[in-house]
């Protein structure tokens, strides 16, 4: 079959440790006189701290939740036309760059949040820039033109060019004080967008590239991380694993483990990375080719069957649910149907009807 891809990476990004001090020089290099600062809330004090010494930034909004909601997004983006902000930094985990992607897009012609959330309305022609600052080691999406927003129960990933960032500080140090569990479960979203990029139907060269590094950085960093979050160099290398992983699926999008992790996420209340990682090893089992003992070679193990071993051992390290009995009442079927009729089901490389599925978790019963 001849190769054909189109590839492309719009986002410059700026990596290392202190590199958050590049941010004057990044808001002047887009132009931007002011700037609206969304931060976790639990960098409220440091985001306080940097508006003392940057000028730039005129306001802050920190009432992100994880899961963040559209309430949320209306909020900030109500604040940033407020003070007159010319881009929005993203300063957080993966729910405070999605809020502030969110926000920055529908800022500047005060866009109705909801009809853009249901796709009854297209998004504003102009935008203001997102400078992405992530603190977790997880998401990637600091490179992606993906907004995960939810409204009340119902998740939606929405995949728009709007969304991309102009930049991304990628600083290690910001994810120093994340707690072992979250570490963990950022960690293993990081792998599952390596993972699936890799084995997505639509993966392309540069993608799998990037993806085996993220996987290898996970496998030989996760655990340090874990045990030792104040260890720099493990958690350098996983904020480089997760900016891999957010390039590896950028453009090939992920698969079933990213499909299932939405039902599980929505109806069991499991964080993301750990909604992922509930059936990544079974999924390492059912994809594996020739392309994936390529790629379990390339990083130094035996094959397949020891990458889903390691992930298991690793979910089990951090105390992560590994059963549907650790979920208290699952109702099976549902949870069947609606992973096969999430749409990035599509995109695994082996077809799952709602049958193989629920031969995969009646194995994890
Ligand atoms: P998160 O942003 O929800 O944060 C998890 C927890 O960690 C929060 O309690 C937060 O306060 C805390 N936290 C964040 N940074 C911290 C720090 N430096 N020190 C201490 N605590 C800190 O978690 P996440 O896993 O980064 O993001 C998950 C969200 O991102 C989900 O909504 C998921 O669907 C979405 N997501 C988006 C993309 C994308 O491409 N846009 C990709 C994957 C996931």
């Amino acid at each position: 079959m001849a190769l054909e891809f189109v590839y492309s990476q719009p986002v410059k990004i700026w990596f290392g440790t202190g590199r958050l001090a590049a941010l004057p020089e990044v808001l002047r290099d887009l132009g931007a006189a002011r700037c609206l600062l969304v931060c976790d809330p639990f960098l409220r004090e440091r985001a306080e701290g940097l508006r003392r010494e940057i000028p730039e930034i005129a306001a802050i909004f920190s009432e992100v939740e994880e899961n963040p909601q559209l309430s949320g997004v209306e909020a900030a983006a109500a604040l940033a036309r407020e003070c007159g902000a010319e881009a929005v930094v993203g300063m957080g985990g993966g729910s405070t760059l999605d809020t502030a992607k969110f926000a920055a897009a529908i800022a500047p012609e005060g866009a109705e949040a909801l009809a853009c959330f249901r796709g009854e309305r297209p998004f504003p022609a102009t935008r203001l820039s997102v400078i992405a600052v992530p603190s977790t080691a997880g998401t990637g999406s600091e490179v992606t033109q993906v907004s995960v927003v939810s409204r009340g129960k119902e998740k939606k990933t929405i995949n728009n060019p709007v969304f991309m960032p102009r930049a991304a500080i990628v600083d290690p140090c910001l994810s120093a004080s994340v707690p072992p569990r979250t570490t963990m479960n950022t960690g293993l979203d990081a792998l599952a967008h390596a993972l699936e990029g890799y084995w997505s139907r639509n993966h392309q060269p540069i993608s799998d590239l990037t993806a085996i590094e993220a996987v290898r950085l996970v496998l030989a960093n996760l655990e340090t991380a874990y045990r030792d979050g104040g260890n720099m160099e493990a958690r350098t290398n996983m904020a480089l694993a997760a900016l891999l992983g957010g390039l590896s699926f950028a453009l090939p999008k992920t698969a079933a483990s990213h499909a299932c992790s939405y039902p599980l996420s929505e109806d069991y209340h499991l964080p993301h990375g750990e909604a992922c990682a509930f059936t990544l090893d079974s999924l390492v089992r059912i994809n594996a080719d020739e392309r994936l003992e390529y790629l379990c070679r390339a990083v130094g193990l035996r094959d397949s069957a020891e990458l889903a071993e390691r992930i298991r051992y690793l979910k089990r390290l951090g105390g992560l649910r590994t059963r549907l009995s650790e979920l208290g009442e699952v109702d099976v079927d549902k949870l069947c149907r609606d992973c096969a009729a999430h749409p990035l089901m599509n995109n695994n490389p082996v077809r799952l009807d709602e049958a193989a599925l629920r031969a995969m978790f009646e194995a994890l019963a």
